[in-house]
């Protein structure tokens, strides 16, 4: 029944700028993406710009659209107009959204990639039903973002929560941040690829598939190869893998020392690992959260939304900017079933 009102209403696009690929999706108002359109990410702030004018351009000419948002890699204003500094995008203290505004003539909002992410997974994927919700996407590095009492929320400054940089080892491994010992330096692809070299080191006579990999060409243990190796049952990326979730579940503990969440949400590359570490993190996270054994733990999830999820999200918290009366009513019959 609510299919022809939510037919009715402009769709709207999200966009994944990541620093290698543009990813620009129109997704409906139940979270289904309908159209893609994916360009490699251009290294000039014009250039950039240029590249997302024409994907939504390319989109429009498909399509009804009414609003875009960007998921964006980076430290967004608290105001969500413009991109402070993103590591791996060109863009400086650059008032995105206005720009693209002015050339689409469409609503353009920004989002921090991890909030986007989880706005869609509470929406419509594994945080679903979730009240105090924190996503933790492990990739390279750590991703977090937060919602309390389902709404996102991003700190004074909009750079809220910044977990895979919460220092877990004093004097430990250097991180790109400028700091040491950093959670992400522990518990990320990189951190896995690290500590199976580091295991190699202490043990230079191991002779397994990846230490044979290894001393052939050191640079290829990625974190990726070292969970290939551990699926196959290798015991130096299995050991790597019992690190990982020692440190991810000592780090959810901290997390939930500090936000007490009912859901936490694991995403990012590695969580497509989860089988190979979830079940011993669970278990590192219920031993060492303050309280342990006289208090209800938060229920660990993988995402459901998976790399679409930044690109879900920025697209539904653009579509709040069209405001409506047809959505209301769409909406409250979806919440319903
Ligand atoms: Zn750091």
């Amino acid at each position: 029944m609510t299919h022809p009102v939510a037919d009715a209403l402009p769709l709207t696009v999200g966009i994944d700028v990541g620093g290698t690929n543009i990813r620009a999706s129109v997704v409906d108002g139940d979270g289904e993406v309908l159209d893609t359109v994916q360009s490699p990410t251009p290294h000039s702030e014009r250039a950039l710009e240029d590249a997302l004018d024409r994907a939504v351009r390319e989109l429009r000419r498909r399509h009804r659209i009414g609003a875009v948002g960007l998921a964006v890699a980076g430290f967004i204003s608290g105001d969500r107009s413009a991109v402070r500094f993103a590591p791996h995008l060109p863009w400086k203290d650059a008032p995105v959204a206005a720009r693209l505004t002015a050339r689409l003539e469409l609503p353009v909002i920004l989002e921090h990639d991890a909030n986007a992410a989880v706005w869609a997974e509470y929406r419509f994927g594994a945080a679903a039903g979730g009240h105090n919700v924190v996503l933790i996407a492990i990739g390279t590095g750590v991703g977090a973002a937060l919602l309390i009492e389902g709404t996102l929320y991003r700190g004074t400054h909009g750079v809220a929560p910044e977990l895979g940089h919460l220092q877990v080892v004093p004097h430990g491994r250097a991180c790109p941040c400028g700091k040491h010992g950093c959670w992400e330096r522990y518990c990320s692809g990189t951190a896995l690829a690290e500590t199976a070299i580091e295991l190699l080191a202490t043990d230079p006579g191991r002779s397994t598939v990846l230490a044979r990999e290894a001393s052939r060409d050191p640079g290829s243990l990625t974190g990726r190869r070292v969970a290939g190796a551990a699926q196959d049952g290798d015991p130096v990326a299995l050991a790597a893998m019992a690190d990982f979730a020692h440190w991810l579940g000592l780090g959810l503990a901290f997390v939930s020392d500090i936000f007490d969440p009912d859901l936490i949400v694991i995403a990012g590359g590695v969580s497509s690992s989860a089988p190979l570490f979830l079940d011993d993190a669970r278990e590192e996270y219920a031993r060492a959260v303050t309280g342990a054994g006289h208090r209800p733990l938060a229920r660990i999830r993988t995402t459901q939304l998976g790399e679409a999820a930044g690109m879900i999200g920025a697209a539904e918290l653009a579509r709040a900017v069209l405001g409506e009366p047809g959505r209301r009513s769409s909406r409250v019959a979806r919440s319903g079933r």
